[in-house]
């Protein structure tokens, strides 16, 4: 068989990852390839960071793009914060808590779960009972932004607890950043981790990550080597960190790193609080078409992420086959229900670049013509 050019077609991405890329995003990573130690890279490297860290709103030093997609901004926090039989609450309210889990006994912690019911946010109150029976645990990890169920959780109040019980704090912000606010470093979080392809809009395979110099201290200080070879951030720190310091730990990808540039670039223009801003004000728009045509959400309004609306599957509609009639028939891609909510509800995202007048109106007529 001969292969030819793949040209894929022109989707609109409202589902919960991918979104929607921006010409000026995918221009960028068209760009000649130039060598990860040119001088002129490492410079844009160096942008990335302070970029990042804007996004994440944080002076910390150790803020860098993970080459991997979001999982690996997961994995790489608990192989650096665990070590062998620590103690880690995590606080499971949908899919990606289940996850955390794993990475735990991975890495040699003991996991303590608080469960919570999927679609709604994590209770503090059974927190502080599971860190009142456990006074020994070393971590709190929760997600900032459960993509599962469109729950939104509140870290400022969870870091807080956390440090109250002398615990540091794990966030998994994939679908949270620039999304919803943020504030790392007001808030004090310990170890933060995101990912380029929900509210970035960058292609995915990019994961921002920051830790505080609590958790760099916990790293520095560890008993044991990190068990990862390409998570160990003391080996990360000398290719990212310092002037001139750069030595090899792996080939950066450089055209992708030439996208999240440029989708920073486009966040900074925008201003983090407008972006914020915008996402609220488009949810607003896409929850009243929603109720007009008489869907129901799943999460509490007050609860309720902006950048992933999770909706009922109406009465008498074959979610499947719905599903594949919007990408087929209307290029409309939306997400299905996962877990426990598998059949029942629709996950709608208004993510960056795809958070626009333009994807809530195309959405809204096109269910409006397959239901
Ligand atoms: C998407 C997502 C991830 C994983 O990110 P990938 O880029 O798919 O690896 C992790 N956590 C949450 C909450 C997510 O939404």
């Amino acid at each position: 068989m001969k292969s030819t050019s793949f040209i894929p077609p022109n989707r609109t991405l409202m589902g919960p990852g991918p979104s929607d890329v921006s010409s000026r995003v995918l221009e960028a990573m068209a760009r000649p390839t130039i060598g990860h130690l040119d001088p002129i890279f490492i410079k844009m490297m160096d942008e990335v960071k302070s970029l990042i860290q804007y996004a994440f709103q944080t002076d910390n030093e150790l803020t860098y793009a993970i080459s991997a997609p979001g999982m690996a901004g997961m994995e790489c926090c608990f192989a650096n914060l665990v070590e062998e039989n620590d103690k880690v609450i995590i606080c499971k309210n949908g899919f990606f808590g289940e996850r955390m889990k794993e990475n735990v006994e991975r890495y040699g912690g003991i996991p303590i779960i608080v469960n919570d019911e999927w679609g709604k946010k994590v209770d503090i109150n059974k927190v502080e009972e599971a860190l009142k029976a456990n006074q020994d645990a070393k971590i709190v990890a929760f997600v900032h932004a459960e993509t599962s169920t469109g729950v939104k959780s509140d870290p400022k109040a969870l870091t807080k607890l956390a440090h109250d019980y002398g615990c540091l704090s794990i966030v998994d912000t994939v679908t949270g950043l620039a999304g919803v606010p943020l504030l790392v470093d007001e808030w004090e979080i310990d170890a933060i981790y995101s990912g380029t392809q929900k509210c970035l809009s960058a292609s995915p395979g990019l994961s921002p990550i920051s830790f505080s110099n609590r958790s760099k201290e916990k790293i520095k200080n560890r008993k044991s080597k990190v068990k990862s070879w390409f998570h160990d951030l003391n080996l990360i720190m000398s290719y990212w960190e310092g002037e001139g310091a750069r030595s090899y730990h792996h080939t950066a990808p450089i055209n992708a790193l030439y996208g999240l540039h440029e989708a920073l670039v486009m966040l900074s223009e925008e201003g983090i609080e407008n972006s914020w801003k915008r996402h609220q004000e488009n949810h607003i728009l896409l929850r009243d078409g929603l109720e007009n045509l008489g869907i129901n959400f799943l999460v509490d309004e007050e609860d309720r992420l902006p950048q992933l609306n999770t909706i009922f599957i109406p009465e008498g509609v074959v979610d499947a086959e719905i599903r594949l009639k919007l990408l087929n028939d209307f290029n409309l891609e939306i997400g299905a229900g996962l877990g426990v909510l598998a059949g029942k509800v629709w996950r709608i995202g208004l993510m960056g670049h795809s958070s626009c007048k333009k994807n809530i109106d195309h959405c809204l007529n096109s269910i409006r013509a397959v239901i």
